[in-house]
């Protein structure tokens, strides 16, 4: 009989910062205390930390994965559904099963609306430590085992540009521009001067051979958005990510339709079933699956599909500690249209103290880890850290 699941353990992982993601407070911002704020732009709700949620899956005989999952709200919740429901399920499994577990999982809750949100969370964080397992069972890095590996490295745009002023973030971006990064972004919620004025700001000191995109951040009506992103035609920006609310798929197809720029989506989805219906509406020219939200099994039918609509994949990078990341590069290397990934300097920083393996981003390219599995596992430092 091979090997099966014995034990599953979590871990929140609460990394401090100086700034919160995407730069200090603007004015109408406070932390509550949980520390917790809403951006004003979007009316988003950002920690004043970093989080996530770990989970460590090991076999009957001896094999450790590692999966992560979005945290940086309400971590206990992903912790419960984990602990309470999902465990027992999952022990006992073989992981070469992996995709079947997931959809077993998936069908434990489905009609009862579960479909989304921290479930799918859960699911994720799963899926990837069960991929882990099954890459070093296999001696092979994950991207071998989703049909092959396309490349070792993957061209990363900077994103977000932390900073307090306007100045300050076309500074920011030139600072990455000398260190051999030429793919950009900026978010609308923190763009005070307007988001015309920053695209316009970043493309006259980049120069015409950055690639420079914008994060609407779901801030526009449709006649907005389309009124916004023709304004920014003239300054070539690379794509316009989330234009509109994210429920709003005749909106997105409105505004796909009626612009000369590359449309993005996807940060938010969970599933295949989030991607369907707005590529059959061409609400997209660019699909932007969140590992941490998704896991590897449904990340690859996201990009199976997009595929399928020939659309490419540039996948979002949220806030972790590195285990989805580099499942998501893992995935990434075996995508066959995908041109870039979004890349935290927040995370890839610190990864030399909190992550093992080889997974560096330098000179505009990340290297996809090399060693089995996802490559990478916490560091005992990491652990001894967010276990106590
Ligand atoms: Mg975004």
């Amino acid at each position: 009989m091979g090997d099966t699941v014995q034990r599953i353990e979590t871990i929140v992982a609460t990394i401090p910062r100086d700034t919160p993601y995407l730069g200090g407070l603007r004015p109408g911002e406070q932390a509550n205390s949980r520390g917790y704020f809403v951006r004003q732009g979007n009316r988003t709700v950002y920690p004043t930390m970093d989080r996530s949620v770990l989970v460590r899956i090991e076999t009957r005989d001896g094999a450790v994965g590692w999966g992560e999952t979005y945290g940086i709200v309400a971590p206990g919740a992903v912790v419960a559904i984990i602990e309470d429901l999902l465990t027992e399920f999952v022990v006992g499994r073989d992981p070469w099963d992996v995709a079947a577990i997931h959809d077993q999982l998936y069908d434990l809750m489905r009609v009862r609306g579960y479909t989304g949100g921290f479930y799918l969370d859960a699911l994720a964080a799963i899926d990837i430590a069960l991929w882990d397992i099954c890459g070093k069972l296999a001696h092979k890095p994950i991207a071998k085992l989703l049909g092959g590996q396309r490349r070792g490295s993957i061209p990363s745009y900077v994103s977000g540009l932390p900073r307090a002023t306007l100045a300050e973030r076309v500074e920011l971006a030139a600072e990455w521009q000398a260190r051999n990064f030429s793919l950009f972004k900026f978010a609308a919620s923190v763009a005070d001067d307007g988001v015309i004025p920053e695209l316009r700001a970043l493309r006259e000191r980049l120069g015409d051979t950055a690639q420079i995109a914008v994060d609407l951040h779901w801030m526009y009506s449709p006649i907005e958005a389309i009124a916004t992103i023709r304004q920014m035609e003239p300054f070539g920006p690379w794509f316009a990510e989330a234009p509109c609310k994210p429920e709003d798929i005749d909106g997105q197809a409105q505004i796909a339709a009626n612009v000369g720029v590359p449309m993005a989506l996807g940060e938010e989805w969970r599933t295949v079933f989030d991607a369907r219906p707005r590529l059959e509406r061409r609400c997209a020219a660019i699909l932007q699956p969140e590992m941490g939200h998704t896991g590897i099994t449904q990340f690859m039918r996201i990009a199976n599909a997009a595929e399928a609509h020939h659309c490419q994949v540039i996948p979002h990078a949220t806030i972790g500690l590195g285990i989805f990341l580099a499942a998501s590069l893992q995935a990434s290397a075996a995508i066959g249209s995908l041109p870039a990934h979004e890349f935290q300097h927040s995370v890839v920083e610190r990864t030399d103290r909190f992550i093992t393996g080889d997974m560096t981003c330098a000179d505009g390219l990340y290297a996809v880890p090399t060693g089995p599995g996802l490559g990478v596992a916490p560091s005992d430092e990491a652990i001894a850290l967010f276990k106590s």
